[in-house]
């Protein structure tokens, strides 16, 4: 009872509350730096962890895709974030899964292209994980702590952020559920909110956004076993999520066209 009266008396005393890129109010306890922190330590961390990936085709591909996503120029059209730096790992695994950390690292998994098999769906993908960084979603979630158990325990574990069970916590809040086996899934509308982030960004990298939809459908088809696919585990998709990436098809058409008139035409050439 104790512990959690001082977990609530600190989110009164240090919780702000923010606005995300698509408008929505967030309450958010942590600094840019200390997501940064809690961002870099958890990339170290998976990085110790996992295998990398020495094939060259496949890195040079997904680097291909983050490069052409990362462009300053569109990261500042999409969010005022202050990220440009982006680094990428790609990790020899058959987990259909990908990330992106505050504090700019991303993580694909040689799994994922089993799902995102075209330069187009690669860069839905990672878009929608840049979003999350983007909207601040990991600060929200282990801020507000979804009104559970587990969610109070991340909580005090980001506040005195130290020790490996802590870590552990953090990473949870941050999107890895999958890879530390703690499940703290995204929630609606941050989904929501990293599609439209992500549809954007890939229409103005010159990405042709109605991959988007295509990969959606991979994705359900792909965790359409008996487990669920590490990354819909921590990401869940909703009915309404291809509907949606459908309506707002028009306008990132018209991005899309626009980015290849100015020469965004990446060629990343898909490995054989
Ligand atoms: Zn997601």
């Amino acid at each position: 009872m104790k512990r959690i009266a001082i977990a609530a008396a600190l989110i009164g005393l240090s919780a702000c509350s923010a606005t995300s890129p698509t408008g929505r109010n967030q309450l958010l306890m942590f600094s840019a730096d200390e997501m940064r922190q809690m961002g870099d330590q958890s990339f170290a961390q998976i990085k110790q962890k996992e295998q990398l990936s020495t094939n060259k085709a496949i890195n040079q591909y997904v680097q291909c895709v983050t490069a052409a996503l990362t462009k300053p120029e569109h990261l500042r059209a999409v969010d005022d974030s202050q990220q440009e730096q982006w680094d990428l790992v790609v990790f020899d695994s058959d987990q259909v899964n990908a990330f992106a950390l505050p504090g700019g690292h991303i993580g694909v998994y040689t799994g994922l292209l089993k799902a995102a098999q075209t330069p187009d769906q690669l860069a839905a993908v990672i878009g929608h994980e840049i979003g999350h960084v983007l909207a601040d979603h990991g600060n929200e979630q282990v801020s507000r702590g979804q009104a559970t158990n587990l969610g109070l325990q991340v909580i005090e574990a980001a506040l005195g952020a130290s020790g490996s069970q802590n870590q552990g916590m953090i990473m949870a809040g941050l999107g890895l559920g999958a890879q530390v086996g703690i499940l703290l899934p995204f929630g609606r509308q941050q989904e929501s909110e990293s599609d439209v982030i992500g549809l954007e960004l890939m229409a103005r990298a010159g990405f042709d956004p109605a991959a988007s939809i295509a990969l959606w459908q991979n994705m359900a088809k792909a965790s359409g076993g008996n487990a669920p696919m590490e990354f819909m585990s921590t990401h869940p998709a909703h009915d309404t999520r291809i509907n949606e990436l459908s309506k707002r098809q028009p306008e990132a058409q018209g991005l899309y066209k626009q980015a290849q008139q100015q020469g965004y035409q990446p060629q990343c050439k898909v490995p054989s």
